[in-house]
Formats: structure tokens, sequence, C-alpha cells
């Protein structure tokens, strides 16, 4: 019954473990969420102001397709002003998400048989969104020993005559990693010398912590900048993942194809959203600031107390709100029946006897983690670090008794 394309993809690992995890507390368990990532702050109260106003003013009927001109140039004016990028009306689009403009550009430049090139770990909707789209995901492993940064000479050996683009996301979601200028200089040198496409995922920009400012591949020349497509938004910067406003730069021709296709698909994104991503764009900006610090706080404690816990070892991340601690000297212990083999066993066993939700590894491309979002606050991240030890402890001493 169902075509060939929907039995290929799975649903959202992440989307479905904050499903599960919701369904839980709503059932009274006191669960701890690592597991999605979202912010947990309140939208801004200037921007769901602009939102009620929009409501008011009736601005409630359908928008150009590709969003409103004060959106577009809101947006404009931030690249210009965060990235140094220069761009026209015509060079961006506003979808539904960050999420749906990534998913537009796998529409607009993939063709059956294509290959994407996608560092591994990654995000979990890159490779099944190739796969949606005919194109083949070739995963590009990163080492935890290199901060999980694609090195510019491993690019190389993973180019064929049909690979078609390279994903880069920094910040990094699961990993954390930013990467800095020389890197990408270098990942744009191989991009350009072999002619294919950078898909820039730039959506934890604002999200950097240690002095790191982020850096966008399509900033260096005209030329990269005329082979890269830059998508960002305001889910993360602004606590807004509800609204579902995203967005994208590029050359005019993957934009116009890219607002075809959504004008056969979702049309506009909501009115409503878009007025409040103008506020978001356009209003104060300090909200970002004290979001920040507080990741900051959750983030030096959570990384301490996960390298703490015997049998996980867990790099210092630099950007977005993920610890992506390294599980695999877990696998292989028990306790009483059940085995831990893998991250996904891993996963299951902290949410059955600790009460604790977050994401195995496997689903973003590596078995040997399992990834922790402290978009939660300090106090929920002591409890579940406390649930999580006292689990593993027993884990360990099991395997000791036996
Ligand atoms: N890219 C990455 C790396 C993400 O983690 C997310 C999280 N949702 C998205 C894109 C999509 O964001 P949005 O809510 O704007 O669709
Ligand atoms: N990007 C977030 C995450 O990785 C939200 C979930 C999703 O969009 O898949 O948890």
């Amino acid at each position: 019954m169902l075509s060939d394309r929907a039995k290929k993809i799975k649903p959202s690992p992440t989307l479905s473990m904050d499903t599960k995890a919701k369904a839980m507390k709503a059932a009274g368990i006191d669960i701890v969420g690592f597991g999605v990532g979202e912010p947990d702050f309140d939208t801004p109260d200037n921007i769901k102001e602009a939102a009620i106003k929009a409501i008011k003013d009736g601005f409630t009927k359908y928008t150009p397709v590709g969003g409103i001109d004060p959106l577009k140039d809101a947006i404009i004016d931030k690249f210009k002003g965060d990235n140094n990028l220069d761009y026209a009306r015509d060079e961006i689009i506003v979808s539904c998400g960050a999420k749906h403009s990534l998913y537009n550009i796998a529409q607009a430049l993939f063709n059956p048989g294509d290959e994407v090139l996608i560092p591994s770990p990654y995000w979990v909707s890159y490779p099944d969104q190739a796969i949606l789209n005919d194109a083949i995901p070739v995963f590009v492993k990163t080492l935890e020993s290199d901060s999980f940064m694609l090195k510019p000479e491993v690019i190389k050996s993973h180019i064929t005559k049909k690979t078609k683009a390279l994903i880069l996301n920094s910040p990094s979601n699961p990993t954390g990693l930013t990467y800095d200028k020389k890197t990408l200089e270098k990942i744009a040198e191989v991009v350009l010398k072999h002619n294919i496409y950078v898909i820039s995922d730039e959506i934890y920009e604002k999200i950097t912590y240690d002095g790191v400012t982020h850096v966008s591949i399509a900033s260096f020349d005209k030329e990269i900048k005329s082979k890269t497509i830059v998508v960002n938004g305001v889910s993360k910067s602004y606590a807004m993942t509800g609204w579902r406003i995203g967005y994208a730069a590029g050359p005019k021709e993957i934009i116009k194809a890219m607002t075809n296709i959504q004008s056969q698909s979702t049309s506009n994104p909501t009115s409503i959203a878009q007025k409040a991503a103008v506020e978001a764009l356009t209003g104060p900006q300090d909200f970002i600031a004290l979001m920040i610090t507080e990741f900051d706080k959750r983030r030096r404690f959570l990384i301490n107390e996960l390298n703490s816990i015997p049998g996980m070892s867990c790099i210092t991340p630099t950007g977005a709100f993920y610890a992506f601690p390294n599980t695999s000297r877990l696998y292989g212990k028990s306790v009483g029946n059940r085995k831990i083999s893998s991250s996904a066993d891993l996963a299951l066993y902290l949410l059955e006897e600790a009460k604790v939700a977050l994401v195995h590894g496997e689903a973003f491309g590596d078995d040997n983690y399992i990834r922790l979002s402290y978009a939660t606050s300090l106090d929920e991240i002591k409890k579940g670090v406390d649930r999580i030890r006292e689990a593993v402890d027993r884990l360990s001493l099991k395997t000791s008794n036996v």
C-alpha cells in the first residue's frame, strides 16, 4: 500500500524520544528530560506581543510563499551584521522551520543516485531527508580525538563523480563541536576544487561558549558563497521551536526552485509567526546572552559530572546545548537479566530504571555515545545525573560480582 519512499525512512528519533518522555510525564512519572533539543526558556514577551498584534491587526492571511519582505529584510540585515554576508531578497527563503528549509534544499538539489556527504556523528534528519529524495547519504566518520572535526583531507577520499553536496553543521548537534576558520577555509578549498555544494546548517550559531565566535563558511569569498546554501532559524536562538520559522540563503536559482517547491507543498510559513520572527531578529537581543549564561553554567556542571561517572567520558562542547559522552566502556555489563550491549540498550535502561530520557548515539550514527540535551534547569540536571550515576553504579557492581 505505502510508497517505497515511505518505507525507506524512520521517524525522527529525537522527536520520538520526546513524545515518549512527555507521555511518561503526563502519566505522572517523574522523568528527567535530557531528550529533545529544545530550549526550556519561554519565548520572550516582546516576540509574543508582536504575534498578538499581528492577530489583532488581521495579519492572518496568505503571505508571499517565501516570506514577507520585512522578514526577508530582517534576515538580510542579520546576515550582514553577524556574518558579513550580502544577500538580496531573491536569495532568501523563509520556511516552516530550518528542518523544512533543509528539506526544500534536498528537493531542489538532489537527483536519484546523487551522493551527499554527511560527517558522522550527524543530526538525525540529514540522512533521511537525502533518502526521501532518492539521494545516497555517504557518511564521513569523524573522531572524538579530533573533537569530531571533519578533516579536509578525509573529505577528498569520499568524493566521487556522483557527489553533489556536503552537509556541515557548526555548532554541531549532537557533538557540540564548533569549526574554526582555518579548518573551514581548507574545507572550502576542497569543495571548490571538486565543484560540490555546501549545505551549512548554522541553526546553533548564537549558542557558543569559551569565547568561540561562529564563522560561516559562505563568508570567505564570492566563490564559496556561490556554492553554499546557509540554513538558520529562530527556533534555538529565541526559544521559538513551536513557531516554525527557519530560513535559507543561497544562489537565487536554488532559492527560486525551493520557493516553487514550497508553493506546491506548504505555501507560506504562518503569517503570525513571521511577524514574531521579525521582532525576534530586529528587537532587543539581550535574551540571547542571558540564555547562554544559563546554558554555560549547566554545560560546565554536566560535563564535570559525566566525567566523574565511572565508564563514561565526555569532551567539552563549545557550542549548542548537548553533551555527547562516550559510553562504550559500559557495554557488555549487565544488571539482573538486562545486558547493556549498545547505546539503545543503555538509553532504554536509563529511561526505564533511572527515569531519565536521553537519546542513544546510534540515532546520530555512532553507537559508542549517548546524547544529553542540557536545555533543562540546573536542578533537573543535578537530579538527572545523580540518577544516571546510581544506575550506572548498579551496572558496574553487578558485573564485578559475576
Ligand atoms: N538543524 C539542527 C542541527 C537541529 O538540531 C535542528 C533542531 N530542531 C534543526 C536543524 C531544525 O530546527 P527547526 O526547529 O528550525 O526546524
Ligand atoms: N533538533 C532537535 C533535536 O535534535 C529537535 C528534534 C528534531 O527536530 O528532530 O533534539
